[in-house]
């Protein structure tokens, strides 16, 4: 959340955004999937309908010519009238003829007659078993389309009954007409087809678009076939919605979920815990002997993703979050654990200036925190400077007495950043400060805007006159701090005698002054060598 501002701002969106898109993917391949079954299903469902219809249908045909079959052997006018009845009573049939030595003999239509089978319907072969052709009329009927159906006498190898029928497919119109996406049947073989398409015989391979099923039937050589609309439009923008919509929601929810709903101070609670804050020190020389007096103690935030985050950004981000006591907390633990080393490079009576924050003075566990500091620090080595600004001042009464209780104790206070809005000459006036830092913008000033010189002139007078103590910050320049040691300011701070340094750094730096103070002049030495 914090570090968002620095390297990973663009993370949490990129990988919403990435997220949001797999999530489109998979919701519209889904919905996709979803419906390409239903459809699947619904082919399957009317197909093994249409089946079942025309099996029935041709099964009990079958067994109506079964039952016709014995006839042959009467004549013509004996049966003629059984066999019209049977042709009227059973569905579809346009006539039933007997056939005998490869001859039609009778017929249910008009009674006897003589002509060859394969001279009425060419397409049947009376020497098969069974056989079957899909006519575009018959000799009745010449415009309509029929089926002609033939089955041998099983006992008679010349014998056996034709029916033509009328290729009515209306019937099975009725359930499939239900599903939109189906637009129409065929029932033939080959290239031969009666359809709910045309009058006429198609093919039905070959028609606008191919058949989405093709099934054979039972005891006839006949298949179904049936043709499916394109793709509904509106399937597949709903589809394109609901992917849109899903990429939207789920980029947002994504989002909100990696940054808002994230406890936003939980990264610091994490950073503390992962050990990511450590401390840098910056030596404070006195203007007498140019010597280091004592150092600064700054706190770094190291993060794995974002790198150095500001002590302004994070320390200000801790105080909204209600964190800089567990921070400071942290601070003082950091410093009690390089405190052996800097005993080493900082001669007993080194100043040790620790910044504390407005939250932590009036936090309740204040006092015990400093006691229990200075009690794990390396006793009476360090002089403990608590930097402070008067934002930390806000309750008079409280600070007074914390004030009082601090003194007691034998450490000291500063007023941080004396000169900015932050702290007031009133405030020197209510509390006993010992030292006061100058704010780096005064010094930034010198030699440049002569204008300001009063006041740094006024500022120091005022200190001499109640006794306080002097330290300039941000000191950068040989001139700058010529000119604060001739007008008598006690400390210098700032880059011109060091940059704040890691512990290690301190110790090279102490070892070997010339190569980290080069800057400054060479009297510059830390106490002890
Ligand atoms: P500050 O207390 O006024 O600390 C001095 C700041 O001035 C430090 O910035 C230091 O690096 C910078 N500085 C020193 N010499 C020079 C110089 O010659 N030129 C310039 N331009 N800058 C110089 P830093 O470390 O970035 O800290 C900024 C502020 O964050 C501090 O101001 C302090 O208010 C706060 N801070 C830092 N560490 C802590 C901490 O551990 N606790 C609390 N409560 N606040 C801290
Ligand atoms: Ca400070
Ligand atoms: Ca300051």
């Amino acid at each position: 959340m914090l570090t968002h501002n620095f390297s990973t701002g663009r993370k949490p969106a990129l990988i919403s955004v990435l997220s949001g898109l797999l999530i489109g993917l998979l919701v519209g391949c889904t919905h996709f999937a979803v419906i390409y079954h239903e459809r699947e299903t619904r082919f399957d469902n009317i197909t093994r309908h249409l089946q079942y219809y025309l099996n029935n249908a041709f099964s009990e045909l079958r067994t109506t010519i079964d039952s016709l079959q014995p006839l042959a052997e009467y004549p013509c006018a004996d049966i003629a009238s059984e066999l019209t009845t049977r042709a009227a009573f059973t569905l579809n049939v346009r006539a039933f003829l007997l056939v005998d030595r490869g001859r039609a003999v009778c017929s249910s239509a008009t009674g006897p007659m003589t002509t060859p089978l394969n001279q009425l319907v060419p397409e049947i072969d009376v020497r098969k078993p069974i056989d079957i052709a899909v006519l575009a009329g018959t000799p009745m009927m010449p415009d309509k389309t029929a089926i002609a159906l033939w089955v041998r006498d099983p006992r008679q190898q010349d014998r056996g009954v034709f029916a033509s029928l009328n290729a009515n497919l209306t019937p099975l119109l009725l359930y499939p007409s239900r599903h939109d996406d189906f637009s129409g049947i065929a029932l033939g073989f080959d290239n031969r087809a009666i359809s709910s398409f045309s009058h006429q015989l198609v093919n039905p391979l070959q028609l606008a678009q191919p058949p989405v099923r093709q099934v054979k039937l039972n005891g006839v050589p006949l298949e179904v076939y049936l043709y499916a609309s394109a793709w509904p439009k509106e399937n597949l923008q709903f589809t394109l919605l609901l992917a849109l919509m899903s990429v939207f929601i789920s980029s947002v929810l994504c989002f909100y979920i990696m940054t808002l709903r994230r406890h936003p101070g939980k990264e610091l609670l994490a950073a503390i815990k992962h050990n990511q804050f450590y401390v840098v020190y910056q030596p404070v020389v006195d203007t007498r002997t140019m010597e280091i007096a004592g150092v600064e103690a700054l706190m770094r935030w190291k993060h794995p993703d974002a790198g150095e985050i500001p002590p302004d950004v994070f320390i200000h981000f801790a105080e909204t979050q209600n964190l800089i006591v567990p921070l400071t907390q942290h601070l003082f633990n950091l410093i009690i654990h390089d405190a052996p080393t800097l005993q080493k490079v900082l001669p007993a009576g080194s100043k040790l200036g620790v910044n504390i924050a407005p939250g932590h003075l009036h936090a309740d566990g204040f006092r015990q925190d400093i006691r229990s500091f200075v009690d794990a620090l390396p006793a009476a080595h360090f002089q403990l400077v608590l930097e402070m600004t008067e934002r930390d001042m806000l309750n008079e009464k409280v600070a007074t007495q914390l004030f009082d209780w601090l003194h007691e104790e034998g450490h000291l206070i500063a007023i941080d950043d004396f000169g900015t809005g932050h702290s007031a000459l009133i405030y020197l006036e209510r509390f006993r400060f010992d030292y006061l830092k100058i704010d780096r913008g005064f010094i930034a000033a010198i030699g440049t805007e002569t204008v300001t010189s009063p006041v740094m002139d006024a500022v120091l007078l005022l200190a001499k006159r109640m006794d306080l103590t002097t330290v300039a910050e941000g000191v950068e320049t040989a001139e700058q701090a010529d000119w604060l040691c001739e007008r008598g300011v006690n400390y210098l701070q700032g880059y011109w005698i060091s940059r704040p340094l890691p512990l290690k750094q301190l110790v090279a730096a102490h070892d070997e002054p010339a190569k980290y103070f080069r800057s400054s002049q060479t009297s510059i030495t830390i106490q002890g060598q």
